[in-house]
């Protein structure tokens, strides 16, 4: 009796078992929906609420389960896929493991009707934290209804480590496209917070890859067919124009099973060899054959990371067969990078519907002129323009005040002291003859950089990311004053949001909106602007909202000021005078003057210098 050894119950080894196989609410989607696929259903729906969080439902008209089953299969290592060893070497189902229902059933409120079609009844199981509390004999239709409520009830740490709903719908969603993608012949239906998400009639493949990723890829989907001792490939890749700058929209199944592989997304990308631009990811969809004794599935819980006995091979026949397929496709004559052909948007818009750039315009609109001053501003823009020589002294004086503050870098301390003993030594004669004023000129080069002098060497000013400061700083006060102005577009103007980011765009409209851009929901799949900052000339809708995106999916914990300042920044970016801009005098002195009445002007909002200095020593040495 002195063992300190005890074999823990069912109930918390299974609570322990769920930590590897339910992480969040998309596991439970794809648990569910492989067993449905598993048993031979030809109709799958999913419901769901609260991004899961409060309940996940999938319904299948699949074999269903006997009164036996129904209560074994939350049983752990519980399955009908295997039975000896050498089955899993040899797996034609999603599952096998015999561990999700079990670990499911431990961190959730499940409610489970089942009946086989040759049985006159079903059967009903309620089940809370793996305690059975109704296992009764049930009307119900034939195939299986899961209903999994308040996942986590009873592990309130994971509750709370799961993430905004924008985010596990977006999870959801994702597990939801691959399931779909790989099972084109099954009828699918998502329904969120009783809202349709998707209907997929049972179609083959090329068209379920569009239902579920959008009418638009069709012009740029490439059949790919290759057959080999070792795989079969199918599928299709993307014409290299589609190429995007973030990863999404690339899928590998294999024996119609979702997996990541970089090692095969290299052979992709090398297989493009030269036809994307550097920095994008091309899109592809992929389904795999072969022998499943070649593969091993085992290796990963949740089964997306699997072993090949013939990695190698694979890589160099994905190599070849994406190239072959280019270049039949005349895909690899020069392309131009620089002017890609507009996409069709494929929001059902023909082009004699599309209008015109539909900003209204304001005719006496100046994008150096601003609103209001910067938060320092005890400074008079209109006023300095004129006062070039004051307005550098101001420029000056708001340098050294920053320098003083140590903001900058040593560099740029080192040089602002060297400057300020040369200005001394330069300047006692002004000083000590306040007639003559310093005029100060300003140029600019390559209509993309402006040259400056000041008392004691040179500036070199980058237009574009002085600009971007400027607004960054506007945006961010009016933002917090909410005095931004809107002008509202004569006809909104329709873009382009992926599905399973439509939650997480939605969490942020507020935030967006209070920048100025007026993102609506229209409809069930759309988002369309209204109305734009007021004064920014030529914005691109869709290239604006995909940074947006790009942001929120991609930056973790995006909360109140932190959004905020990640926003102005794409959009000070999106809006700011461009490189190749000429620019007049006049404006020339405004961007000047307005940089350095930022409150941080000497860097762009990604963290780029907006300007460097030469010293006269430093011109000095360049000559000596
Ligand atoms: P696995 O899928 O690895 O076998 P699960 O825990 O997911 O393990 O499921 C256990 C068993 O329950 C399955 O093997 C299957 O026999 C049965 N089952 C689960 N879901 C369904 C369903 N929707 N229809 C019919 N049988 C099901
Ligand atoms: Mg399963």
């Amino acid at each position: 009796m002195d063992g300190i050894i005890n074999v823990l119950p069912d109930s918390i080894a299974n609570q322990i078992a769920a930590g590897e196989v339910v992480q969040r609410p998309a596991s439970v989607v794809k648990e569910l929906l492989e067993n449905a696929i598993d048993a031979g259903s030809s109709k799958i729906k999913l419901i769901i609420k609260d991004a899961g969080k409060s309940l996940i439902q999938v319904i299948d008209n699949g074999c269903g389960m006997s009164e036996m089953d129904a209560r074994l299969c939350f049983e752990r290592h519980a399955t009908s896929k295997i039975k000896e060893v050498k089955d899993i070497f040899n797996i034609h189902t999603k599952g096998f493991r015999g561990e999700a229902l079990a670990s499911i059933a431990a961190v959730a409120h499940v409610e489970l009707q089942t009946k086989r079609r040759e049985k006159e009844l079903g059967t009903k199981i309620q089940i809370e934290g793996s305690r059975f509390i109704t296992n009764e004999a049930t009307a119900c239709t034939d195939g299986t209804n899961f209903c999994v409520k308040n996942l986590f009830y009873n592990t309130p740490a994971r509750r709370n480590f799961l993430k905004s709903n924008g985010v596990e719908t977006k999870h959801i969603v994702e597990e939801f496209q691959r399931v779909a993608l790989a099972h084109p012949d099954i009828r699918f239906e998502f329904i969120h917070n009783e809202q349709e998400v998707f209907i997929l009639p049972s179609a083959n493949r090329k068209k379920r890859v569009l239902d579920v990723l959008g009418k638009k890829m069709e012009k740029s989907l490439i059949n790919v067919e290759i057959e080999t001792s070792v795989v079969k490939i199918r599928g299709f890749i993307a014409d290299p124009k589609t190429a995007v700058k973030s990863r999404g929209d690339q899928y590998f199944f294999v024996n119609d099973r979702y997996i990541k592989s970089p090692f095969f997304h290299h052979a992709i990308s090398k297989g493009y060899d030269q036809l994307l631009p550097p920095g994008t990811y091309p899109k592809y969809f992929l389904f795999f054959e072969l022998d499943p004794h070649t593969v091993d599935i085992n290796i990963h819980p949740t089964k997306t990371e699997i072993k090949f006995q013939y990695e190698k091979e694979i890589y160099a026949i994905l190599v070849s067969a994406v190239k072959e397929t280019l270049g039949k496709n005349n895909m690899v004559p020069s392309i131009d990078f620089e002017n890609p052909e507009p996409i069709d948007m494929g929001l059902g818009i023909t082009p004699e519907s599309l209008k015109q750039p539909t900003i209204t315009i304001n005719p006496n609109y100046n994008p150096f002129q601003s609103r209001k001053p910067a938060s320092s501003g005890n400074y008079s823009y209109g006023k300095s323009s004129v006062l070039k020589g004051e307005s550098w002294e101001t420029l000056q004086q708001i340098q050294k005040e920053f320098d003083q503050g140590d903001v900058v870098n040593q560099e740029a301390d080192i040089h602002r002291q060297e400057e300020m003993k040369q200005e001394d030594a330069l300047s006692k004669s002004e000083k000590e003859n306040p007639e003559i004023a310093p005029v100060y000129q300003s140029i600019q080069i390559a209509n993309s950089y402006i040259i400056t002098s000041m008392k004691s060497g040179m500036i070199v000013i980058d237009q574009n990311k002085a600009h971007q400061r400027i607004l960054f700083e506007r945006f961010q006060s009016a933002y917090s004053e909410q005095s931004i102005q809107v002008q509202k577009l004569m006809f909104p103007e329709a873009v382009e949001v992926p599905t399973e980011l439509h939650q997480l765009l939605e969490d942020q409209l507020e935030n967006i909106r209070a920048l100025g851009l007026e993102l609506d929901k229209f409809g069930k799949n759309e988002f369309v602007v209204n109305g734009v900052p007021s004064g920014v000339p030529q914005l691109h809708y869709q290239k604006l909202v995909d940074e947006i995106l790009e942001e929120l999916n991609h930056g973790e914990n995006l909360k109140g000021n932190f959004i905020q300042e990640k926003l102005a920044t794409i959009f000070a970016r999106n809006t700011a005078l461009k490189k190749g801009t000429y620019l007049n005098t006049a404006e020339i002195q405004n961007l000047i003057d307005e940089l350095f009445s930022c409150a941080t002007p000497n860097f762009a909002p990604n963290g780029k210098p907006t300007f460097i200095t030469f010293t006269t020593e430093d011109l000095f040495k360049k000559f000596n």
